[in-house]
């Protein structure tokens, strides 16, 4: 068997990265080749003050540092250990909890890395977010498990600590071509694309228009239930199909909209057990981000690296 070398394991990061050294080098030399632009003025044009870790800019003079711009900016946690944070999100097929990752980082406090694992998880949703779904789509909705910590707090003593359990809604879209190769009754007759979940406030037939505008080409084609809200998807797509069908046969005419619907649940009821109403998106773009990237793990590390550099953040 071959192995692929730009595939990272815990033992070549270490010697990729044996130190805070190494990974700040890295990262200057990933944002050189990105290229710097000045926030202030705009230019590309920098010096490098090694002393200081800052770039300079030709132009006005306005000073980037090292982090600024990317996910790790105002973090105090080590580079090496947000590198790794990263190494461990990416490279693994299951996703780690934020209590698992303190214990395998070695961190005394959990926030700092409960914090760095949201900013990777929100990063994956905004590379994800510069893709427009084509072609053929299958399109879902689905609810999933929230508490609600607001809530939490302000419930009853009696009430204190059990939460609220609630469900938030979320619009699922997976791109899904037929696929006559297969003639293996027991698989899936079509083939996975790109996919991509957003938490819905509602599921009113405007909203699920919205997003579907916003996520999908408009020359695609949509393959839906019959649902009453996805009646008028054909005034933002080329083409709309509901196909109208008992409910136990829905997973076969919506084969993988069913199956990254449950596989997500899955994963979250057995790593993270109670996610807040605010953070499920993050959850839910770390899952899509892996997913999307299934055919090219090897370079999933560097471009977490330097998601973001050249990115508004705020
Ligand atoms: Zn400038």
């Amino acid at each position: 068997m071959v192995q692929n070398e730009d595939n990272m394991n815990l033992m070549n990061f270490n010697e990729r990265f044996p130190n805070e050294e190494s990974c700040r080098e890295y990262l200057k030399g990933k944002r050189v080749a990105e290229g710097v632009v000045c926030k202030k003025c705009g230019s590309p044009k920098h010096y490098w003050f090694a002393n200081m870790e800052i770039w300079k800019c030709a132009d006005c003079g306005s000073r980037t540092s090292l982090r600024s711009g990317t996910i790790m900016e105002k973090s105090h946690v080590p580079v090496r250990t947000w590198f790794m944070c990263i190494h461990l999100m990416t490279s693994t097929k299951k996703a780690f909890s934020a209590l698992e990752m303190q214990r395998q980082l070695g961190m005394k406090r959990y926030e700092p890395v409960w914090f760095m694992m949201q900013k990777v998880r929100s990063s994956m949703g905004k590379r994800d977010k510069k893709y427009k779904l084509s072609g053929n789509i299958e399109l879902d909705d689905a609810f999933f498990e929230i508490v609600d910590l607001e809530e939490k707090e302000n419930d009853d003593e009696q009430k204190r600590g059990r939460g609220s359990n609630k469900q938030k809604k979320v619009l699922i879209m997976v791109e899904s071509e037929p696929n006559p190769k297969q003639k293996n009754p027991n698989k899936k007759n079509r083939s996975m694309g790109f996919v991509k979940m957003v938490t819905m406030d509602d599921l009113s037939s405007i909203g699920i228009n919205y997003e579907v505008a916003k996520s999908v080409n408009k020359q695609s084609s949509l393959l839906t239930d019959g649902y009453h809200s996805f009646a008028r998807l054909n005034e933002v797509v080329a083409n709309h199909k509901a196909i109208v069908t008992p409910s136990k046969e829905a997973h076969k005419k919506l084969p993988w909209v069913h199956t990254v619907i449950s596989n997500a649940k899955r994963l979250f009821l057995g790593v993270h057990h109670s996610i807040g109403k605010e953070y499920l998106q993050n959850y839910l773009n770390e899952f899509c981000y892996k997913l999307n990237r299934r055919n090219f793990e090897s370079d999933l590390f560097d471009r977490m690296i330097i998601a973001g550099a050249n990115d508004t953040w705020y």
